[in-house]
């Protein structure tokens, strides 16, 4: 079968298309037929690597996928070839006790495809069947895939880890991006009273707008925590989305109400950095991370998918061949939603 894959860590040059045998899978597994898979900017961080990663070589990229059921391992239930499926991107073992407890996304042997496993970018790829989800016909594969791993992720963050309620105002740091496209339409679903987005690019604060952002600020214009406090009366607002990190969250704990929670589910701009803790006790803080989801909350957010409530924004299709072409695109073009790969084209 085809796969988007890499010999050893590097640079995009390192990024190949290669011809490798089909996956076996085991009595709980099925072979997905891969239709449409979803750029992550995951892929490119697993592609540098880091010290602690390792990964059987050559590694197939790509944690977002959708296709058909092709093959079904002797102790699957509920499921058969020709199915059309979505999948959960988070591998769970299904017997660690947080497994047992439906905190799936926190198993002893946490993992996701693309990033620890093989990932999506090929023709073929073996799951655990508890990963799937039913999609059904007028929802395309490619809307799956872009949605999956973004929407489990906003959603865990905003509703569950975070405990977005209606009434609240949400602050989110950054336009574009899948999390955040997904998380203004989450809060707007969610009943947020009033919903700010910072960015510096007018097209994503208008694609912004559309999606559900009540009020957005050009970042490149005004200082938007300044701009935050003041649109608030001095008070804050009392959720800050903020996967920036490093450049962004003295900005985003100033923005922040008493009592206030920023959430987060990443840090495009550098993992480590310095605020000042007086703002966290001073205003009764809570910084709440988290990581993908579990089951449960994928299931709740693709059926809000399916049902036309929350909608994934799509910026572009590839055929899997032009995958090298596709990922330097997300790392040096100017991307406002989903890079998709088309996988039987
Ligand atoms: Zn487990």
């Amino acid at each position: 079968m085809r796969a988007v894959v890499f010999y050893e860590h590097g640079d995009l040059d390192r990024i190949t298309v290669a011809d490798l045998p089909l996956p076996e899978i085991g009595p709980d597994e099925v072979l997905l037929s891969v239709k449409a898979a979803a750029l992550n900017r995951l892929d490119l961080w697993v592609l540098a690597g880091w010290p602690a990663l390792k990964l059987q070589l050559p590694h197939i990229l790509g944690s977002d996928g959708a296709g058909v059921v092709a093959q079904v391992g002797s102790q699957v239930m509920g499921f058969q070839a020709g199915d059309r499926v979505a999948v959960n991107p988070t591998y769970s073992c299904g017997q660690c006790d947080f497994c047992g407890s439906g905190r799936d996304h926190m198993c002893d042997r946490f993992a996701i495809f693309g990033e620890h496993l093989p990932g999506f970018y090929a023709d073929y790829i073996k799951l655990p069947a508890r990963n799937l989800l039913p999609l059904p016909d007028h929802v395309s594969f490619a809307e799956a895939a872009a949605a999956s791993l973004v929407f489990v992720t906003a959603w865990h963050s905003l509703i569950i880890a975070g405990g977005l309620r209606a009434g609240e105002d949400v602050l989110i740091v950054g336009a574009g991006g899948g999390v955040n496209t997904a998380a203004i339409q989450i809060a707007r679903l969610a009943g947020a009273r009033t919903i700010y987005v910072v960015g510096s690019n007018a097209a994503k604060l208008a694609q912004a707008r559309e999606l559900g952002a009540d009020v957005t600020i050009d970042r490149t214009q005004e200082d938007w925590s300044r701009a935050v406090f003041k649109a608030t009366n001095r008070q804050g607002v009392d959720i800050v989305v903020d996967n920036v990190g490093a450049a962004t969250y003295h900005l985003s704990l100033r923005a922040l109400k008493k009592g206030g929670r920023l959430l987060t589910v990443g840090n495009t701009s550098g993992p480590k950095f310095e605020f000042d803790n007086r703002l966290m006790f001073g205003k009764h803080l809570r910084i709440i991370g988290s990581t993908m989801g579990p089951q449960s909350d994928y299931e709740r957010v693709m059926g809000l998918i399916f049902q036309g409530k929350l909608h994934p924004i799509i910026d572009a299709a590839y055929p899997l061949a032009e995958a090298p072409a596709a990922l330097h695109r997300l790392r040096h073009g100017d991307v406002a939603g989903k890079l998709i790969l088309e996988v039987d084209r």
